[in-house]
């Protein structure tokens, strides 16, 4: 349950990009809570990637702001005028926020380990020993301590993004973006992973997840937005959607994925 006195962490505010002439999001709001789960769904193309990749840095921002925390995403803001900010600067920003999608993109020559331990080493200056210890406990933590030595090659997709999901928590991310984290996984390999999302959220994480997963959304998620054609259409309790869609979009779009 959400809690009105709990602090927004994330803040999408009119939120518009053009790919070229392509005007693929359309004026986006969305805040996030300190620890709340927001599950994002929506047909293909509504521009819930593009959302995320705006969130983490990926895209440059057409119009409007993202804040996460105290920092506004992309941006310094210095007596009242916008400066965009140096790649040192991206770069620090973009450490704070874990992000996983769709294809788990472990380095595929480097054992499990290697791949949790890498950036906390490279991009954090962690000493290999402590950077070792958090990296099994990681892998402890998604159910994976045997397979340490591993490379993903060894590993199934699904335990390829068990690893991918240690590897962005190995960098302590204050918010953690999914986009699409099962839809790439064999039916019988979901459920692991999805359990390692519950458990996050449960230790307290905020998240936006992007997924047609509705179980998940309904089991886990503090909020539920539906997106079309780069507007939000419906955004509110998922239970409530759910099971009662005001839209005759998300009706349609619940009905195809239930
Ligand atoms: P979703 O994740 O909801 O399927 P996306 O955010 O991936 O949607 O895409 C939204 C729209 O933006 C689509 O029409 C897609 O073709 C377009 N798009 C995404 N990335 C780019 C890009 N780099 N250049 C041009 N068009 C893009
Ligand atoms: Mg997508």
């Amino acid at each position: 349950m959400t809690i009105t006195t709990q602090k927004p962490l994330v803040r999408i505010e009119g939120l518009h990009k053009y790919f070229g002439p392509h005007h693929v999001l359309r004026g986006i709001d969305l805040t996030v809570n300190q620890g709340e789960v927001s599950v994002v769904i929506g047909p293909s193309g509504s521009g819930k990637s593009t959302m995320l990749r705006c969130v983490n840095l990926l895209e440059t921002i057409s119009a409007g702001r993202i804040s996460v925390g105290d920092q506004l995403i992309g941006y310094r803001e210095v007596n009242g005028r916008l400066h965009d900010l140096k790649v040192r600067e991206i770069a620090a920003q973009r450490r704070e926020i874990g992000m996983v999608f769709q294809r788990f993109n472990l380095f595929p020559h480097k054992t499990a380990l290697y791949n949790v331990m890498e950036a906390p080493v490279q991009v954090k200056g962690k000493s290999k020993g402590d950077a070792k210890k958090a990296a099994l406990e990681l892998l402890d933590r998604v159910g994976l301590a045997d397979r340490a030595n591993h490379y993903p090659a060894q590993l199934s997709g699904g335990q390829q993004q068990r690893v991918a999901i240690a590897r962005a928590l190995a960098m302590e991310p204050e918010l953690m973006l999914f986009d699409e984290p099962t839809s790439a996984l064999d039916p019988e390999l979901v459920g692991d992973v999805l359990n390692v999302m519950k458990d996050l959220a449960k230790s307290g994480m905020t998240m936006i997840v992007v997924t047609h997963e509705i179980g998940f959304a309904r089991e886990v998620g503090d909020r539920l937005t539906f997106m079309d054609g780069g507007v939000v259409v419906e955004s509110g309790d998922p239970r409530e959607i759910i099971a009662n869609p005001q839209h005759a979009r998300t009706k349609e779009f619940l009905s195809r994925v239930l």
